[in-house]
């Protein structure tokens, strides 16, 4: 990012401007001293595009970091763009728009071809976090441009001394204390697929397996120069998961899956600090921010791997393809795991025996993969061969519109 022409550096500059130029009251300049830092990241084993973390001092924000993982990277200007863009407006406490809203940039991608700007939707919500509160000149005050004065970090500013630091969009509740204290707010971007047939023809292989132990955590971030190292600047914490082999469902690789294999899944991130450790208890604290769902030893998946990048003293392994990746199966049915909650329009609660159907059926079919989630399909009730879900209630289906 610090190199301007860079493809990255280029798509912040751009989707910077396109915020900056939004009808809205938050305004971007470069200072060496601002809060909030925008980064590039390269990790093979997170199934999300990009983060942001929000530090909140009372309702204000003190710090914010943007990252994109260039692993996602999509390959075209526009995309990426839009990618960045939807990072940016975490930054301004936007979380995710739900999917019947349509193309926003804060939701899904229903397709890639048709946006990479905010829209109205995306811009009204960030009236609601940061409202309007006097009429000035502000926009015409801070020069836009001159991306080279600043070689290392782009830096947000919060225009007319407004700060915020919400969760939630304004519409939903937003939770409030009466004492003041530091709070930091993460937000994942997913990559996602619409349906198996693309879960399918992203993976190298499809089985259903067991956990059964965690292993070691280690820097699954690697360095954007050398893949074979670790990121210096931040520590993804790459979680390996033991799983026993119990069907194999389709395969690429002669050698695997032998009976037991490795799964790692991505499970927060640490910024690194010069001469620090990485400690037990920051590698906690980061997993508990994070939105993932861990594994629960002795529970059965049917998961979609691909081959992880090996790194230098780690075993090879096998990471998610794209949410949701991951199915439990419970008596008989499977349940799609994910924190993408739009994910059971796609992938709803079904007896096994019909989804490895499915999945045979996906397999056999040699037409394109489709890339688009437009429009929505009908919820489907959960089956009644299908007992709840055991761990806990899944996310209801969104009704109406939440967001106004
Ligand atoms: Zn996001």
């Amino acid at each position: 990012m610090q190199t301007p022409g860079t493809p990255w550096r280029v798509a912040y500059e751009a989707t910077i401007s396109d915020w900056h130029w939004a009808s809205t009251y938050i305004y971007f300049s470069y200072s060496s001293t601002g809060p909030v830092k925008f980064d590039i990241y390269y990790d093979p084993n997170d199934d999300d595009a990009g983060h942001a973390a929000i530090t909140c001092y009372g309702s204000t924000t003190t710090k914010v970091d943007v990252s994109s993982n260039t692993f996602h990277d999509p390959g075209s200007n526009n995309i990426r763009r839009a990618y960045a863009g939807h990072e940016t407006g975490h930054s301004q406490s936007i979380n995710h728009i739900a999917q019947e809203e349509g193309i926003v940039l804060m939701g899904f991608n229903p397709n890639p071809g048709i946006y990479y700007i905010p829209q109205l939707t995306d811009t009204s919500l960030v009236n609601q976090v940061y409202p309007y509160q006097r009429k000035d000149t502000m926009r015409k005050e801070i020069p836009w441009s001159i991306f080279d004065l600043f070689l290392i970090l782009l830096i947000l500013f919060l225009g007319a001394g407004l700060s915020s630091c919400y969760k939630e969009p304004i519409g939903k509740q937003i939770e409030t204390t009466s004492t003041i204290e530091s709070k930091t707010y993460t937000y994942s971007s997913y990559i996602t697929a619409f349906s198996l047939q693309e879960l399918a023809g992203r993976s190298d292989s499809i089985v259903q397996a067991k956990m059964t132990q965690f292993g070691e955590v280690f820097n699954s971030a690697r360095d954007i120069n050398e893949a074979s190292k670790p990121d210096p600047r931040l520590f993804a914490v790459g979680q390996i998961y033991e799983f026993e082999l119990q069907r194999s469902i389709t395969n690429v690789f002669e050698s695997f899956p032998s009976d037991s294999f490795l799964v790692v899944q991505s499970e927060g991130h640490i910024p690194i600090n010069p001469g620090a450790e990485i400690s037990e208890e920051d590698i906690r604290i980061a997993k508990a921010q994070d939105d993932h769902i861990p594994f629960e030893p002795g529970s059965e998946y049917i998961l979609f791997l691909r081959k992880s990048i090996t790194s230098s003293g780690i075993e090879p392994h096998f990471t998610g393809v794209a949410h949701p990746w991951r199915f439990l199966v419970y008596q008989g049915c499977i349940y799609p795991e994910t924190p993408w909650e739009d994910a059971q329009y796609y992938f709803p609660v079904r007896p096994l025996d019909e989804f490895l159907a499915q999945i045979e059926k996906a397999l056999a079919s040699d037409s394109p993969i489709p890339t688009a989630g437009w429009p929505i399909p009908t919820l489907m009730p959960t089956s009644s061969r299908c007992a709840p879900y055991p761990h806990g209630p899944q996310p209801l289906p969104l009704s109406g519109t939440p967001y106004p």
